[in-house]
């Protein structure tokens, strides 16, 4: 096997340090490093590594991400960097770019779409592959196609193939590299766009302080389309937000705040936001979240399930 070392084409870095890489600031080390800034680039990259046999981890923004104590065996791919091409109403960013930057430019022409995601970090990659969202909207609704590496070759996907659904799409089951994305805007005022992108940002610092470890909401909401009737008959009905029940709900209800583990603390605040306290470990979050998710389906007979991704 040609060790990455040997592969002077790109960067490659031995024992990356990558807390520092990730919003939550836990993890260990990779045994090897490379920061791909173009779609061609992330591609060149993932082929070598498929072609030497090299094992494979993709991440980007790392703001949904919980890496691993210890040492990560193979190569940690990121894909950070990229443009931005307005035409008209659409355009097609790189999916390393960061979704802020989306956000701002498309308000900027007066496009809306994007304004109630303002505040969301990450890249525009990682949103796809999360279907992130706030404020009753996700980035689905604007996605019309994506461009993707499967390993094989590079291809252009269709919405209805991304199989979108409330934080889940089609990249999470499937190996593919998101390469670009293309997306459609609707005409707006920047003005107004502007006023409620300033709005939400001001809301969402409230909870999420500047500065503060953690990767936003651990668990996902829960859709009542998949809970029991037994099961929604404990639930207090006026929780119900848009025909979902808010993870934080359920977990406030079984004691969550304040709780820790290690280095990890639930917020006096908010039931559904693990923070890292300092030299909080992959394994106190898991651990705490294992407690967690027994308590709420003892009480509620619901299984929570992660939205940030385990690597
Ligand atoms: C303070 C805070 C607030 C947040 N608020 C919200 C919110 O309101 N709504 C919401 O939905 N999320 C929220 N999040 C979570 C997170 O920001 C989003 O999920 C974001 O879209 C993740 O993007 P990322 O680039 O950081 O992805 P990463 O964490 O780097 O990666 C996430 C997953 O996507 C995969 N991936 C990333 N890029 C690619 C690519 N190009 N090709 C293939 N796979 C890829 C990775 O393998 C990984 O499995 C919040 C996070 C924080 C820290």
């Amino acid at each position: 096997m040609t060790r990455p070392e040997a592969f002077t084409q790109f960067k490659i870095k031995k024992d990356a340090k990558l807390a520092p890489l990730s919003t939550f600031k836990i993890g260990g080390v990779s045994e090897y490093l490379a920061i791909a800034e173009t779609p061609e680039k992330f591609v060149d990259i993932a082929e070598w590594a498929k072609k030497n046999k090299i094992p494979l981890t993709i991440f980007a923004g790392g703001s949904n991400t919980v890496f691993p104590d210890g040492k990560l065996k193979g190569l940690v791919l990121r894909f950070f960097g990229g443009k931005i091409s307005f035409q008209g109403k659409e355009c097609v960013a790189d999916g390393g770019v960061l979704l802020g930057e989306v956000v701002k430019k498309s308000i900027g022409r007066g496009l809306s779409g994007l304004e109630t995601l303002s505040g969301i970090p990450g890249t525009v990659g990682g949103a796809v592959v999360g279907n992130a969202g706030a404020y009753g909207h996700s980035i689905a609704e604007i996605v019309k196609s994506v461009e993707i590496w499967d390993g094989k070759k590079k291809r252009w996907i269709s919405k209805r193939e991304c199989n979108f659904a409330y934080r889940q799409s089609v990249f999470k089951e499937r190996q593919w590299l998101v390469l670009r994305i293309r997306l459609g805007f609707k005409a707006g005022n920047a003005a107004a766009l502007r006023r409620i992108s300033r709005h939400i940002i001001a809301i969402r610092e409230k909870k999420y302080k500047p500065g503060i470890k953690c990767p936003g909401s651990f668990f996902k909401n829960v859709l009542v389309a998949d809970v029991p009737r037994k099961s929604l008959e404990r639930i207090d009905r006026s929780k119900i937000i848009d025909g979902k029940i808010p993870a934080g709900y359920l977990l406030e209800s079984v004691g969550s705040k304040g709780m820790r583990v290690g280095g990890i603390e639930i917020a006096s605040f908010h039931g559904n936001l693990f923070v890292n306290k300092g030299r909080a470990k992959a394994a106190d979050v898991r651990k705490l979240a294992n407690i967690l998710r027994k308590k709420v389906y003892r009480k509620f007979g619901i299984m929570l399930e992660e939205e940030v991704r385990y690597i």
